[in-house]
């Protein structure tokens, strides 16, 4: 079992606020693991310290066993830390396949050695990336012009050029129908299963977290409260006690949706 990143003791103030309280975990190969809390539990916070955006007033961050906090977002990425999604990332007067082949030369630092035939450079290593992700179809299609659910799959595609071994997913679906939910999260598991590639991700459609996450933690005024599969998350009275007896999650998720 190799563990490809481990929090020991991360915690974040702000001020007064104890945003990330002592949290420690550990996320394995090949593992989507979710982050669920209602809103405010520190989730993004705690996201932000693992990409490099906010040093951790006490704690570390390992990825695969070497310690990364203290490192620059760009450093960290480099270090195959991978994140989705961000719609700025993405040229919209490039087509899909020329986004792709951009991260591509990107990962393989030519992104400045622009040449006539630039256009050619990965092409075959895109529509293979984008056939991963169902969207070879749609390779010649100008980004924007594309639905919202596909711009998400090409940005996914995206994040693969970089051949990540983690992925950090902060609300991937926001925004999204609740059909093209399901159909994001399921494409995130076969590719954690067939790449290979580790996911932390949050989500606050309960239906989508239940049925695709190996594993779930719960986040609460930044503290972790729970920690188990769908089965022991759903039956945990700690858990129902803070969300469901009060009925706080479901009434965001409606507010979310
Ligand atoms: P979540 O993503 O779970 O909704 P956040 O991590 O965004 O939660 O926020 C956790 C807490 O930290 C909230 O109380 C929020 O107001 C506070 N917080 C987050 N970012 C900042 C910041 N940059 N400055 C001050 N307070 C912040
Ligand atoms: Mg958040």
């Amino acid at each position: 079992m190799s563990i490809v990143l481990e929090t020991k003791g991360l915690s974040k103030s702000f001020g007064g606020i104890v945003a990330v309280d002592d949290v420690s975990f550990q996320l394995k190969k090949g593992e989507l693991l979710a982050l669920i809390g209602p809103n405010g539990a520190g989730k993004s916070t705690c996201f932000n310290m693992l990409m490099g955006q906010l040093s951790p007033t006490a704690g570390d961050v390992y990825l695969s066993g070497e310690r990364i906090n203290g490192l620059r977002p760009r450093q960290i990425w480099r270090k195959g830390v991978g994140r989705t999604f961000q719609i700025t990332a993405t040229y919209s007067s490039m087509t899909v396949v020329e986004n792709v082949q951009m991260a591509l030369l990107s990962h393989h630092k030519q992104v400045f050695r622009f040449k006539p035939y630039a256009h050619r450079m990965y092409h075959a290593d895109a529509i293979a990336l984008l056939e991963k992700v169902g969207m070879s179809e749609q390779a010649e299609r100008h980004c924007a012009v594309l639905a919202y659910g596909d711009l998400k799959r090409m940005e996914l595609a995206i994040a693969l050029a970089h051949e990540p071994v983690l992925l950090l997913m902060d609300e991937p679906t926001a925004g999204m129908a609740p059909k093209e939910r399901v159909a994001l999260m399921q494409l995130t598991a076969d590719i954690v299963r067939d790449e290979q590639v580790s996911v932390l991700f949050t989500e606050h459609d309960m239906d989508v977290v239940f049925a695709h996450a190996h594993r779930i933690m719960v986040l609460n005024r930044g503290k972790l409260i729970a920690e188990g599969n769908a089965t022991e998350i759903r039956n945990s009275p700690l858990v129902q006690e803070v969300y469901l007896g009060g009925g706080t999650l479901f009434a965001e998720e409606d507010a979310h949706a």
